[in-house]
């Protein structure tokens, strides 16, 4: 029997004005694109979200903001949030946060709130990280993730595919996952636009296809392989295709600065393939 798809939901708590410059990301005020700004949602919209995401059928709910890392002002406000959830939403059992870099007391602190995943990607390997950021590092990045782990969370860590990055960088950036052992991979594609100063040719289908199944079968215990951004930009008509490639976890609804296809579209995808969507965290 195949395995069950999970189903994710994003929450963009604080969009938009972020200080650093990654060259792929809409949310960087280095950029100017033509982005919605704002900063912390209100906590009951938050939550409203939070049912629909389960009504929806999804199993994690992430909340994220933009932005370097986190403030003791950012850990208060997402681990009020966090709580909330627990208390209005309890069926929801995977709340993920997504708040950039972050010190062990950090991660302690949103875990006792009821926070129980935390969701930071390498986003490419080592070497190539220089060419698309340069206010912060790789090692940061890798820390925190260490960092995850060791408050007792567990760790989503991937990244995104289709930077300009060569063979080489992305055989360098699957091992370096491979070695911090995230439970959740998420795999996001570069979704181009105007204003972002990188310029590069998509990736062919058959080729993100095929990422997606080399990080399967290099990362085998890894216990979601989820489809993020960029999904309906790479894959077009063949998105149904990418559960056959490895994946077994997507995201729902819309991504960060850009729409998906709807939840009830995805849905529909799913189970016309005969698969299963999964009712809880572990299947
Ligand atoms: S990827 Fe994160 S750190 Fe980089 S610009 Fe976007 S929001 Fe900021």
């Amino acid at each position: 029997m195949s395995s069950p798809i999970f189903l994710c939901a994003i929450c963009n708590v604080s969009s938009g004005s972020c200080s650093e410059d990654c060259k792929f990301c809409t949310q960087s005020i280095h950029h100017n694109a033509d982005i919605k700004r704002y900063k912390n949602k209100p906590v009951e919209l938050i939550v409203t979200e939070a049912k629909q995401a389960r009504a929806n059928g999804a199993t994690g709910f992430c909340l994220v903001t933009a932005g370097k890392g986190l403030s003791d002002k950012k850990v208060e406000f997402i681990a009020k949030a966090a709580y909330q959830i627990r208390q209005e939403v309890p069926e929801l059992e995977n709340i993920i946060a997504c708040n950039g870099t972050a010190t062990l007391e950090q991660l302690k602190e949103l875990k006792r709130a009821g926070v129980n995943a935390y969701n930071h990607n390498l986003e490419s390997s080592k070497e190539f990280y220089p060419h698309i950021c340069n206010t912060h590092s790789w090692d940061e990045r890798f820390l925190t993730c260490i960092n995850v782990k060791e408050a007792g969370l567990n760790l989503l860590s991937g990244g995104i595919f289709g930077l300009g990055e060569s063979e080489e960088d992305r055989e360098s950036f699957i091992a370096s996952l491979k070695e911090l052992e995230p439970k959740t991979i998420p795999l996001n594609f570069f979704h181009p636009n105007p204003a972002l100063p990188l310029k590069v040719a998509p990736l062919d289908i058959d080729t993100a296809l095929s990422l997606i199944t080399r990080v399967r079968k290099q990362i085998p215990n890894a216990m979601k392989i989820m489809v993020a951004g960029g999904r309906q930009f790479t894959f077009k008509h063949r998105q149904n295709e990418i559960f056959e490639a490895g994946a077994n976890a997507i995201v729902i609804g819309d991504y960060l600065t850009t729409s998906g296809s709807g939840a009830k579209a995805d849905i529909e995808m799913i189970t016309s393939l005969g698969l299963k969507l999964a009712k809880n965290c572990h299947g």
